[in-house]
């Protein structure tokens, strides 16, 4: 029989895609090293793991589970238009906020168009990017001795824009590498885009910055009618098991997304899950404090380890070994600790770390001073 070569069949775009790399599993690392009681600090969930309210909410629609969700997600919609104090026409779910990143790739970019994004941006930017067939222009990141390391670099960014770009994606603040930008600073580079260029503002580590400087996108839709802001419920909110995320945008654009969104992305688990934790304030300002205090328990364990921690608004840290670091992942793994490896974003020497509970932190920094003490 013969066989076809099917990446020729392919479109270009996907036949150069490489697929996301996401954090090993818990499951995986203990079936293939045979470790037990292991740790993830690896993909920024929540350590303290989903709002009870989320939880009892999902119990008691259970029942429901044979009838197709709400595809306009009313209830949900609902409550993020007043959190936000938008309509629920400027709202549209996604199964993630992964969902509404592609959703803006295909709304909005083909071959010929361009997206602006900086080096060391989320790695989901390019692949949506790269899906559609779109021009990517790359902007260089801050250098490594800025106070804002590998960050994102406005101005090199706007430099990128020209009149066949029709997205600029920012992450505030980013991951891997956890920097941010001043809210003021955003604002200006925003209102200097022309309008036909949309600006997506990806704020999924939102619930952990300081507001006070990095701001709050999603109260600046009515000043900048191409502002689109992600947000999602896996990070703070602990339910990224379930995938939701949602973008705001003008009501317009909203409405193309709306037209590609598959109707029923967004199950009926995760939708009354996602409104009931939204109820739950005491959780996220718990969750804010917990993470504050790890921040604080690592950044000062690993710097009293000789090690560099990039600045960070999230609930992560980039650390710089100053070596490469794929040993040194692999004895943490053998210890039963799986952090994030970020040599797919060529970064060789850093390690990308998410904020545990306290003991958690104390377990990965005691691995670590064994290893780097051994190697
Ligand atoms: C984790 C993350 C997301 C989204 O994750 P979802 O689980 O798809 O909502 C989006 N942007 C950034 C920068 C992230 O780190």
């Amino acid at each position: 029989m013969k066989t076809y070569d099917y990446s020729s069949l392919a479109v270009p775009g996907v036949r150069q895609l490489r697929p996301y790399t996401p954090g090993k599993p818990i499951a995986e690392l203990e079936r293939e090293y045979g470790v037990r009681e292991s740790i993830k600090l690896a993909s920024n969930e929540n350590p303290l793991g989903a709002s009870p309210m989320a939880l009892a909410a999902i119990r008691d629609e259970l029942d429901d589970l044979w009838l197709y969700p709400d595809a306009n997600g009313f209830e949900l919609k609902r409550a993020l238009a007043r959190l936000h104090d938008v309509d629920p026409a400027c709202i549209t779910l996604g199964n993630g906020s992964n969902d509404v990143l592609v959703f803006l790739a295909q709304a909005f970019l083909q071959p010929g168009l361009e997206a602006v994004f900086s080096q060391y941006c989320f790695a989901v930017y390019p692949i949506a990017c790269q899906m559609v067939g779109a021009e990517m222009r790359v902007a260089p990141a801050l250098p490594a001795d800025s106070p804002m390391p590998l960050g994102h670099d406005l101005r090199a960014m706007y430099q990128r824009v020209g009149p066949d770009t029709r997205m600029v994606f920012i992450a505030n603040p980013n991951n891997p590498t956890g920097t941010w930008l001043e809210a003021a600073r955003v604002k200006d580079f925003i209102g200097s885009l022309p309008p036909h260029t949309l600006c997506v503002v990806d704020e999924a580590y939102t619930e952990y910055a300081d507001g006070d400087r990095l701001g709050n996108a999603a109260g600046w839709l009515r000043e900048f009618p191409n502002l689109v802001v992600t947000r999602t419920f896996s990070k703070a909110y602990g339910l990224a098991g379930l995938r939701v995320g949602y973008a705001l945008s003008n009501p317009g654009v909203a409405d193309l997304l709306n037209r590609v969104r598959p109707a029923f992305n967004v199950n009926s688990l995760a939708l009354t899950a996602a409104r009931a934790a939204l109820d739950d304030q005491a959780f996220i300002d718990h969750s804010r404090e917990v993470n504050a205090a790890g921040m604080r328990q690592l950044q000062d364990g690993l710097e009293g380890l000789g090690l560099k921690v990039l600045p960070s608004a999230a609930n992560f840290v980039l650390v710089d070994f100053g070596r490469p670091v794929a040993a040194i992942d692999e004895a943490l793994l053998r210890a039963g600790i799986i952090v994030r490896p970020v040599a797919n974003y060529g970064l060789e020497q850093h390690l990308r770390i998410t904020i545990g509970r306290p003991e958690q932190n104390s377990r990965l920094l005691k691995s670590l001073a064994d290893i780097l003490g051994r190697t």
